[in-house]
């Protein structure tokens, strides 16, 4: 009796994901499904569609992985194979891309914490329903503000949200960046009581790299209402003392 041997490698595995973090990149993939499965490996270039690396020693099991051999600020290409029990190996997968970073796509800055760099006023507690360590609350003037600083690792568009309370009527500010008044007569308009909170965002802002100085500033004689957090999203920033 001849038994021909398995030369049928595994389908190529499929679902590939990427998910950067600070010097670490995580992958997933979807299971195969061949009864005579072995594993998977994982390959990894720094150019894209070739000169791929195995990254794995020993065939993997599970169908995920951590690379914890990345550096930051660098472009990573990676694709995955499955072999089988008489050591066929798949095609590659499609290939996926992740830029690990110490930095993120949001950062929020609550005040007294990295990024918050003071108030023309005082940070407070005294009305209910803030996060962090309690709100800013700036003196009630035209020119009274706040002050924060970012990082911004990738230049590109960027959204700033301030989680706010006003009792008041509308109290607008300006976005100031770096000295520049960058969005003028931003609404603020009255949440109904301190202890109510809502949010209002600035719109796109677009952003070269580097640190920046912000400050948001009041343009009424009111002040600001009381600011709860600054939260920062776009492509790849982190908060600056
Ligand atoms: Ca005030
Ligand atoms: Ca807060």
């Amino acid at each position: 009796l001849y038994i021909a041997p398995d030369i049928t490698p595994p389908a190529k595995p499929t679902g590939l994901g990427a998910a950067a973090g600070d010097a670490t990149v995580s992958l997933d993939w979807a299971d195969n499904t061949e009864e005579d499965l072995a594993g998977y490996n994982v390959y990894r270039s720094t150019t894209s569609g070739s000169g791929y690396t195995k990254l794995n020693s020993s065939l993997l099991t599970d169908s995920n992985y951590t690379d914890n051999s990345v550096t930051n600020n660098t472009t990573y290409y990676y694709v995955v194979t499955a072999a089988d029990t008489n050591a066929n190996e798949s095609d590659y997968s499609s290939e996926v891309s992740a830029y690990p970073s110490a930095g993120s796509a949001s950062v929020t800055i609550q005040e007294n914490t990295t990024g918050f760099c003071g108030v023309d006023g005082a940070v407070e507690s005294e009305y209910s329903g803030w996060t962090g360590a309690g709100y800013a609350n700036t003196t009630n003037a035209s020119g009274k503000g706040i002050n924060y600083s970012i990082n911004i690792l990738t230049a590109g568009t960027y959204t700033f949200t301030w989680r706010y309370a006003n009792a008041s009527s509308d109290r607008p500010a300006n976005l100031i960046i770096n000295g520049s008044t960058v969005v003028s007569g931003i609404s603020f308009p009255g949440t109904g009581a301190w202890s109510t909170w809502n949010t209002v965002s600035s719109g796109s802002v677009t952003l070269t790299e580097g640190v920046k100085t912000i400050r948001l500033q009041a343009t009424s004689s009111g002040g600001l209402g009381n600011i709860d957090y600054m939260n920062v999203a776009g492509e790849n920033l982190m908060t600056a003392s």
